[in-house]
C-alpha cells in the first residue's frame, strides 16, 4: 500500500506534550498515521512514499466541531435579520424553514455545510439535532467524506415540524442507528432539540437509549436565560439540576451551550462527567449573554470535557474553527482580565484533542499520534498573514489566521480537500448543487 508523507514547516501534534515539530512530516498508510518525524528522515525510511503538503505548510490535526446544524439554516444562510431576538430568529425563521425542507433540501444543505466545514479544516462534525431526513444527510456525509455523527429531529411538543410521541421520536433515533450501523466514519447518536421542548419521559428514555446502544446523546440547554425561566416555572428547578435529578446526565451526554448555569448546575455537570459544546459566535450574534453569564471557564477549571462548536449559519454563521478558537480564548481572557488563563494552544485543543474527549473519540482522533486515524489539515502559508513566519506557529495560526488558509484536508488518510476545493463533489455536479440551493433560498426565505 502506498505511504503518503504530508510535509510541513511545522507539524502541530496536540499530543500530551503539545509537541510542534519543525521541517517534519506525517506518514500515512491506509487510514492511519504510522510515523511523525523529521521529513528527511522519513524520506530515508520510506523511499517510495508519495510526498504531499509543502515545505512551508502548517500541519494540524483535523478539527472537531462539537455542534453544527447541517440543515435548515444553511439554505437561508445569513438571511435571518440580525436585529431580532433569538426566539424570533429560531421560531420565526429557522424552525419554519426546517418544516418546509424536503429530503432533497436536507441533502443540498448538508453538502454545502460540510463543504464549508471541510474546506476550513473541520474533519469531524457533530450534527446538532435538527435533521428531518437523516438518510439524506447521511448521503451527503458519505459523499463529502467527512467524519461525524448523525441524529434525527427529536421533540415531543404539541405541534411543530417532526413532532411526535415519545415512542415515535425514539423509533426515529433507532432508525438512525440502523442507518449508520455499517458506516466507518459516521456514528449514530441520539439527538433531541432540547431546551424545554422535551418531556421528562422523552429525555429520560432517550438518554437510556443512548446508554443501551453504547452511543451518545446531545441536546440544547440554556444558551440564554429562557430555559431557566421555563424549567423553574414547570419543575421548580434549574434545567441542569432537573436533568440531574431525572438521571439523564452522564459521560454519554454532550450538552450544547450550557451558558446560563448556576453553581449547583455546574456541580451536576462535574459530578456526572457530562460534556459541553460551546458556540461563542452564536451567543454574540444572538445576544444571549455569554459575556454576562458564561461559566465555561469555571467548568474548564474543574475538568469538564468541552468542545467548541460553530452552531448554524444564522447563529455563528462562519463554519471556521480558527476564528472560533480565537474568539473563545479572547472572551475567557477578557472576563478575567488575565491573559494567562487561556492560551492559543488551549483554544486549539478545544477544537482538537479536548473536543475529541468531549465526544468520546480521543482514542481515534484529536491529535497527530502514531496509530491514530489520519485526519489532518494542511494550512497554506502564502497569505499575507503569514509574512513573516513566527517560530510559534500556534500563536500565528490562532491569533492571525483563519480557516481560509486551509489548502488540503485528509480524513482517514483520504484527501477530501485539495487546493481549497472538495475532491468529492466536483465540477458541474457541485455548481449545479449551488445553483439549486440558491433557488431554494428564494423559496424557503420567501425572498
Ligand atoms: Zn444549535
Amino acid at each position: 500500500m502506498t505511504i503518503i508523507l504530508v510535509r510541513g514547516q511545522h507539524v502541530i501534534t496536540m499530543n500530551a506534550q503539545r509537541e510542534v515539530l519543525t521541517d517534519a512530516a506525517v506518514a500515512i498508510e491506509n487510514d492511519r498515521i504510522i510515523a511523525i518525524d523529521n521529513f528527511e528522515k522519513l524520506c530515508v525510511s520510506h523511499p517510495d512514499a508519495v510526498i504531499e503538503g509543502n515545505p512551508r505548510a502548517v500541519i494540524t490535526p483535523g478539527m472537531i466541531n462539537g455542534h453544527q446544524h447541517l440543515t435548515g439554516d444553511r439554505l437561508i444562510r445569513s438571511m435571518i435579520p440580525d436585529t431580532i431576538d433569538s426566539q424570533e430568529a429560531i421560531f420565526g425563521w429557522a424552525v419554519p424553514t426546517h418544516s418546509k425542507h424536503t429530503e432533497r433540501d436536507d441533502y443540498l444543505s448538508a453538502v454545502l455545510a460540510l463543504n464549508e466545514a471541510l474546506c476550513h479544516g473541520i474533519t469531524t462534525t457533530v450534527e446538532a439535532g435538527t435533521v428531518g431526513h437523516p438518510a439524506s444527510v447521511l448521503k451527503a456525509q458519505l459523499a463529502m467524506g467527512t467524519r461525524g455523527t448523525l441524529g434525527s429531529w427529536g421533540w415531543d411538543v404539541e405541534d411543530g415540524p417532526f413532532a411526535g410521541t415519545v415512542s415515535e421520536v425514539l423509533d426515529r433515533q433507532r432508525e438512525v442507528m440502523r442507518l449508520t450501523k455499517d458506516t466507518a466514519l459516521i456514528d449514530g447518536w441520539v439527538t433531541l432539540v432540547g431546551h424545554d421542548l422535551m418531556s421528562d419521559e422523552l429525555v429520560t428514555s432517550a438518554s437510556q437509549l443512548a446508554r443501551d446502544n453504547n452511543t451518545r446523546i446531545t441536546f440544547h440547554i440554556s444558551p440564554s436565560s429562557g430555559d431557566t425561566t421555563s424549567y423553574l416555572a414547570r419543575t421548580g428547578k434549574h434545567p441542569v439540576r432537573h436533568l440531574y435529578d431525572l438521571g439523564v446526565l452522564g459521560s454519554h451526554v454532550l450538552l450544547a451551550h450550557a451558558v446560563h448555569l448556576n453553581d449547583d448546575e455546574i456541580d451536576c455537570v462535574v459530578e456526572t462527567d457530562t460534556a459541553v459544546a460551546v458556540c461563542p459566535w452564536a451567543y454574540l450574534r444572538l445576544a444571549q449573554g455569554i459575556t454576562a453569564a458564561g461559566r465555561h471557564d469555571d467548568m474548564l477549571k474543574r475538568g469538564v470535557r468541552m468542545s467548541l462548536g460553530c452552531d448554524s449559519e444564522n447563529a455563528g454563521d462562519a463554519v471556521d474553527p480558527i476564528r472560533n478558537a480565537a474568539l473563545f480564548a479572547g472572551l475567557i481572557r477578557d472576563r478575567h482580565m488575565d491573559p494567562t488563563i487561556m492560551s492559543a494552544v488551549d483554544a486549539l485543543a478545544l477544537h482538537t484533542i479536548d473536543a475529541a474527549r468531549a465526544i468520546g473519540m480521543s482514542d481515534r482522533i484529536g491529535s497527530l499520534e502514531v496509530g491514530k486515524q489520519a485526519d489532518l489539515v494542511v494550512f497554506g502559508t502564502d497569505g499575507p498573514e503569514w509574512l513573516t513566519r513566527s517560530t510559534e506557529p500556534i500563536l500565528q495560526l490562532i491569533w492571525a489566521s483563519s480557516g481560509s488558509a486551509v489548502d488540503d484536508v485528509y480524513v482517514a488518510g483520504k484527501a477530501v480537500v485539495r487546493a481549497k476545493k472538495s475532491t468529492q463533489i466536483t465540477g458541474s455536479t457541485f455548481t449545479d448543487i449551488v445553483a439549486e440551493a440558491q433557488e431554494r433560498m428564494t423559496f424557503l426565505a420567501g425572498r
